[in-house]
């Protein structure tokens, strides 16, 4: 039986000739197509191809998984496909959104977990750096997924504090991931102490561990100050209150995106880490 080849329907309908071969119409989905003409894949389909070889799934069974009709298909399919591939291992939306921007213009291709039929473990965060921590999370999802994973570990470091939050940037207030709380505890134990001397900096350690044992690490910081209060509705976390140096007393949650990728800790550890990546050929 003739099926559509877009959506697998049998409901066709003959629409003339092309180069004198029958074209067909598909009454559901409204495509014309000519039988026997290469079989269209979906990106969806062509990633999971992917990702399957990535995993040492033999040619046969990705064909199977993602219903090819054969193994030539699947060989053609990723010639095709880019060769540079990472899985971003994040549960924050906000972080993958900004990992992945930081990525995607120098062509690699950020695989999702989703794609992969993969949920990701919240990792304890139990090192006492933020290297120790990014490692965690990215051996964590690379055992997962058995693809290269990108992870960081990131935190704002106040010197009038001794550093704090650091690791604990995420849980200041006491429940994880509570910004507004954060902000204002921050904001709180600083209070009295005069802008000279609200100096701090985000620290931002990106790790990315290879199937093969591999383990890159780079580091990145963005040095500025505390401001009195809340500036800004951009970007996440402790942004409305962190004055980046150079960028005229705006705080990071005033930044277009570009500007933040730019002068943050994330954009900056990111860089060096795909130096790092870059030069082992990825
Ligand atoms: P983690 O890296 O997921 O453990 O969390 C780091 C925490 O540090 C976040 O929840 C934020 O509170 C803070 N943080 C890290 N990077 C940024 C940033 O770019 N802007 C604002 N806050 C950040």
């Amino acid at each position: 039986m003739l099926t559509c080849k877009y959506c697998g329907s049998e409901r066709l309908i003959k629409s003339g000739f092309v180069l004198n071969k029958q074209r067909h119409k598909c009454k559901d989905c409204g495509k014309q197509f000519i039988p026997g003409n290469k079989k269209v894949y979906t990106e969806e389909q062509k990633t999971l191809a992917f990702t399957l070889r990535l995993q040492g799934i033999t040619l046969i069974k990705a064909a199977e998984e993602i219903g090819a009709p054969g193994t030539g298909n699947i060989m053609q399919l990723l010639r095709a496909y880019p060769r540079r591939h990472v899985m971003i291992a994040t549960l924050n939306a906000k972080k993958q959104a900004e990992l992945t921007r930081i990525f995607a213009p120098r062509g690699l291709r950020v695989i999702t977990p989703d794609v992969l039929g993969i949920t990701l473990p919240n990792v304890e965060e139990t090192e006492n750096t933020f290297a120790g921590n990014a490692l965690l999370k990215a051996r964590s999802a690379c055992a997962l997924s058995r693809i290269p994973c990108v992870a960081d570990d990131s935190g704002l470091c106040v010197d009038a504090l001794s550093g704090a939050p650091g690791v604990y940037s995420a849980r200041y207030a006491g429940e994880h991931g509570n910004d507004g709380g954060n902000m204002e505890l921050l904001l709180a134990k600083l209070r009295g102490v005069p802008p000279e001397e609200r100096t701090a900096r985000f620290v931002c350690a990106a790790a990315c561990v290879y199937p093969d044992g591999t383990e890159l690490l780079a580091e990145g910081r963005c040095e500025g100050t505390i401001a009195l209060e809340l500036k800004g509705s951009g970007g996440f976390g402790y942004d409305p209150v962190f004055l980046p140096q150079g960028m005229g007393g705006r705080s990071m949650a005033e930044l277009t995106a570009g500007e933040k990728d730019t002068v943050s800790h994330r954009g900056r550890a990111l860089y060096d880490l795909q130096l790092l990546m870059h030069r082992r050929g990825h």
